[in-house]
Order: structure tokens, then C-alpha cells, then sequence
């Protein structure tokens, strides 16, 4: 049968727009529908706006620390308006970029909510479209639990558009989102109480880096609390919400944030016409060519809920567009050894096994940890320290592991992720000359390994 389409994708976003481009770019007639915004969630309520808001609220410490440095400043004042209109324009003219990319590439785009309607066909403003493969790249959205008054919890899709800077901010969750929100806001001079349901946030990083992130957060000032469960929340006559936690406790704030995960965004999506599966957590199931139960339907990306990464989710793209039309270019995407960073302040920059990891793998671990005061600090009196840590597999000498919490943590691991990927050891990691004065040369300084 002679399809309009050899690839219809369905989602706009970080793998969609790769594997579309990919795709069009072996030559193959590709079209991509896209219903909200260009550039998907990574650019326009992800990894860009917020990245420019963590700027934002760095300035706070800078302005704090530039005394030391013989610096004096009138009194500092943030205007949030300023702020979120600059990112604004800013992420209009990423949109405009994305659109460009895709015409010039000989992409279809077709802009309005895509329905499969067959294993073949899908519709968009009332036209049905035909392709031999449909991929399914539409991401993820936010999740917050239906607890008695969630509607006046707010998710980081609304965070990003709010007219004012709260005042009193609770922020929800343990992972990354909830972490670099509570940063953006406490940065920028809310009152912020960071609630975690669990004993310690960032379930699943090392344990060292948890510990050194949370102490680091309290020096700074933020309200961090564990074991922190709401039960519901009540709009106050006045306007702000008091929220009661498990435990009874009440506190008050003008703005509650949810950051407790992302589900796939399939809805009304149509895979009730399509041999389509879901896993148990209920994203699209595929297999390691991201092929899903229905033969001519693959996915990508959040969708799929492996690894919920920009970076990740572009490979998956370009996986998908080569093993279609270009398979002898093909390689699969290989899931160890990604680096990863949360924008925190400070960030937290991670490749690699946690110290946890590592020993529930089975490896003999040796651990070299290090935590200084940054030489950038000692003519202020910011006491935050950075802490470094690798994690070595004893029999092997490889480094199996790479784990940092202080100022440029992200920059820093993504140079080490590539000698993590060659394999590198110990050894190899102390043969290195390092470059002086920096932060980073303690990772190849490290000698003594701790003593647990
Ligand atoms: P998306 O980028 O979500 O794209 C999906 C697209 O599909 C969307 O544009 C959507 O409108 C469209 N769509 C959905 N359904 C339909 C339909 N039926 N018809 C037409 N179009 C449809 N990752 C990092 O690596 N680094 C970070 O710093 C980082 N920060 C983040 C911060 C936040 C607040 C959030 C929420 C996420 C962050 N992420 C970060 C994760 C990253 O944004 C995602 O992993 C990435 O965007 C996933 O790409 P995707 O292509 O799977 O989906
Ligand atoms: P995460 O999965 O990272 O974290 C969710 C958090 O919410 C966990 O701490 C979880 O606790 C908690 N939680 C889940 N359900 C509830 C509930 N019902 N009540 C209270 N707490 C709950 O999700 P995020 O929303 O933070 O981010 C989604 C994904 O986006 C991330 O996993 C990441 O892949 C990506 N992302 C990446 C960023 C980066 O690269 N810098 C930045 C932002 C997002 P528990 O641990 O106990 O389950």
C-alpha cells in the first residue's frame, strides 16, 4: 500500500523533532504534528526556562559574596516580571528556531492535537494522514496526587508563567524538579519550605550527595523538611492556603508546588485503534528498537518513562530515524554511564554508580570523597563547601562511579562521563595533570581512599 507518509510523528518536543529531522535528512517523507509548543516540554516549561531562572536566583550569593571582593552594592532588588518576560522572548525566539530547523529540513509540520485512527493513520484538524511508521513522541505531564484541595496546587508548567514571585512558596516532591524549583524560589527570595514524604530527597543518587545537599540547603537557609506528607489543602479567606500535613501540622502559603513526578501524555491520543500496550506504570511499552505491541508504531522519549532526559530522549530520536532509513548507521542507545545534573543550588553533577549502587551490583567498592571550601569563598563568609566522591571498583581499579555537589557540578561531570564511558581507572584518573586553581583538579587529587 503507497502511504502519504513514510514516518508521521506525533510530538514536537526533544526526540520527536530529532528523529523527524534524522528522518528527513536520509530521505524519507516525514511529517510532525504538534499541538502546545514548539520544542516540546525541554524548551518551553523544562530544562531551558528553567535553567535561565537558576541564573536568575545565583545572583542572590554573588551579590552577597562580592563584598569580600571590595564590592559595594546599593541595596539588590529583583523584579520577577523582568525576569519571566526576558525568558519569554527568549523561548519565543527557540520556537522560531525549532520551526525553522524542521521547514528547512523538508519536514511536514502540521500544528493541532494528533488522534491514531489505525495502525496506519492518524488525524489532525479533521484530516486524516496516512505513513508506514507513526512514532509516538508526545511526552509527559505533570502528576499531582488528588489529595482534598489539590486544584490550588500549582505543577512547573504554571511556575514558569506566574505573575508574581510568591511570597511563602511550599514545594512538594524530592526529585529534581522539586529540588531546583526550591532553589529558584528561596534564590530569588521566597520564603520556601521544601516537604518530602520520605526520610531523605533524591531517592536514588548517593548517599553522600544527599546528605551534602541537604545540609547545604539548610546553611543556605531553606526550610527543608522529611517525613513531610500533605494531607490536604484549604484556600484561607485571605487568599493564602494552609496546607495540614499528616502529622497535623498546618503552614501557610501563598503558593503550593507540586513536583511529584510526570506521567505519559497519552490523552486522547487514540491507542484504543492501535494494538498499542502499556507497562505497568502505564507508558508505552516497547521493546529495544522501540517498537510497541503494534508493528507499525514505535515510541520514544517520556512517553516510554526509561530515562526522562533531554539528552536521552534525542539518541532514542536518532536511533529510531537510522534504523529506519539508514540502518547501516545504526547503534543502539546505550543506557549506562549517563551523566546527569539537578540544577540545584548548589548543583549536584552525577555519572554513573552511587557508593549504593555499586555494592548492591556486587563490587568490592573503594571510595574517595573529598569536601572543601572553594577558593572562590575564602574571601567571603559563605561557609558552603563542595563535596567530590568516586566511587572505584577495588578488584578492577575502573571508576565506576563520579559524584560532585558544588558551583558548575553539571559542566564538570559531563568531562568525566567520557572517561567513565572509555572505561577508565583509578590509575588512569591519577595520571592526569590537573588544571590549577580549579575545583575540578581534586578529582584527579584524590589518593587516600575513606576508611568506612
Ligand atoms: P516532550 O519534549 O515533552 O515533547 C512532547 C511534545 O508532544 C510536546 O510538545 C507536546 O505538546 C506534544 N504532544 C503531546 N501530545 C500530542 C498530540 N496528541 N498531538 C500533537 N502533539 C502532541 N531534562 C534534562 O535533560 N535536563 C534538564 O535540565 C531538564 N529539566 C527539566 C525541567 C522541568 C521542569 C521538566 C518538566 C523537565 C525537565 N527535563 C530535563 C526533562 C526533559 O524536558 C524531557 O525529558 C524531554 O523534554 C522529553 O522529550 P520528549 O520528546 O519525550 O517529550
Ligand atoms: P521525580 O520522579 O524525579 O521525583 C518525584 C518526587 O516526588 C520523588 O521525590 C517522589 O518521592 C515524590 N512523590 C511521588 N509521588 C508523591 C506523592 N503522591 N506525594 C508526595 N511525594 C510524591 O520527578 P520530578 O517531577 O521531579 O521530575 C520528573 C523527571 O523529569 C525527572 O525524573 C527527570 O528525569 C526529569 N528532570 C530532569 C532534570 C534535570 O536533568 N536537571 C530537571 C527536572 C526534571 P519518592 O522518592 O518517595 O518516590
Amino acid at each position: 500500500m503507497a502511504y502519504e507518509f513514510d514516518l508521521f510523528v506525533i510530538g514536537a518536543g526533544s526526540g520527536g523533532v530529532r528523529a523527524a529531522r534524522f528522518a528527513a535528512g536520509f530521505g524519507a517523507k516525514v511529517a510532525v504534528a504538534e499541538s502546545r509548543y514548539l520544542g516540546g516540554t525541554c524548551v518551553n516549561v523544562g530544562c531551558v526556562p528553567k535553567k535561565l531562572l537558576v541564573y536568575g536566583a545565583h545572583f542572590a550569593e554573588d551579590f552577597e559574596q562580592a563584598s569580600g571582593f571590595g564590592w559595594s552594592l546599593g541595596e539588590a532588588d529583583f523584579d520577577w516580571a523582568t525576569l519571566i518576560a526576558n525568558k519569554d522572548r527568549e523561548i519565543n525566539r527557540l520556537n522560531g528556531i525549532y520551526r525553522n530547523l524542521l521547514v528547512n529540513s523538508g519536514v511536514s509540520l502540521i500544528e493541532g492535537h494528533a488522534k491514531i485512527t489505525g495502525p496506519h493513520e492518524v488525524e489532525i484538524n479533521g484530516q486524516r494522514h496516512t505513513a508506514k511508521h507513526i512514532l509516538i513522541a508526545t511526552g509527559g505531564w505533570p502528576q499531582i496526587p488528588e489529595i482534598p484541595g489539590h486544584e490550588h496546587a500549582i505543577s512547573s508548567n504554571e511556575a514558569f508563567f506566574l505573575k508574581e514571585l510568591p511570597k511563602r512558596v511550599l514545594v512538594v516532591g524530592g526529585g529534581y524538579i522539586a529540588v531546583e524549583f526550591a532553589g529558584i524560589f528561596h534564590g530569588l527570595g521566597a520564603k520556601t519550605s521544601l516537604l518530602y514524604r520520605g526520610e531523605m530527597f533524591l531517592r536514588g543518587f548517593d548517599g553522600a550527595v544527599r546528605k551534602h545537599l541537604h545540609e547545604e540547603l539548610v546553611k543556605r537557609g531553606m526550610d527543608v523538611q522529611f517525613n513531610a506528607d500533605i494531607e490536604r489543602i484549604d484556600k484561607q479567606p485571605d487568599g493564602s492556603l494552609k496546607a495540614t500535613l499528616k502529622d497535623g501540622r498546618e503552614l501557610i502559603a501563598d503558593c503550593v508546588f507540586y513536583a511529584t513526578g510526570r506521567r505519559p501524555m497519552l490523552d486522547n491520543l487514540g491507542l484504543e485503534n492501535t494494538g498499542v500496550k502499556l507497562d505497568k506504570r502505564g507508558f508505552v511499552e516497547v521493546d529495544d528498537l522501540y517498537q510497541s505491541a503494534e508493528p507499525s508504531i514505535l515510541a520514544i522519549g517520556d512517553v516510554i518513562g526509561r530515562v526522562q532526559l533531554t539528552p536521552v530522549a534525542l539518541a532514542e530520536g536518532m536511533a529510531v530515524a537510522r534504523r529506519l532509513f539508514k540502518p547501516e548507521q545504526y547503534r543502539p542507545v546505550d543506557y549506562r554511564m549517563i551523566p546527569t545534573a539537578v540544577f540545584s543550588l548548589p548543583n549536584i553533577g552525577t555519572v554513573g554508580l552511587s557508593e549504593e549502587q555499586a555494592v548492591e551490583a556486587g563490587h568490592k567498592v573503594q571510595i574517595f570523597e573529598s569536601s572543601f571550601r572553594p577558593m572562590k569563598l575564602t574571601l567571603t563568609e559563605c561557609q558552603e563547601r563542595t563535596l567530590m566522591k568516586l566511587v572505584v571498583d577495588a578488584d578492577t581499579d575502573k571508576v565506576l562511579g563520579c559524584h560532585m555537589v558544588g558551583p558548575e557540578a553539571g559542566e564538570i561531570v559531563q568531562g568525566l562521563a567520557i572517561a567513565l564511558k572509555a572505561g577508565a581507572t583509578k590509575q588512569q584518573f591519577d595520571k592526569a595533570i590537573g588544571v590549577h586553581p580549579t575545583a575540578a583538579e581534586e578529582f584527579v587529587t584524590m589518593r587516600t581512599p575513606v576508611k568506612r
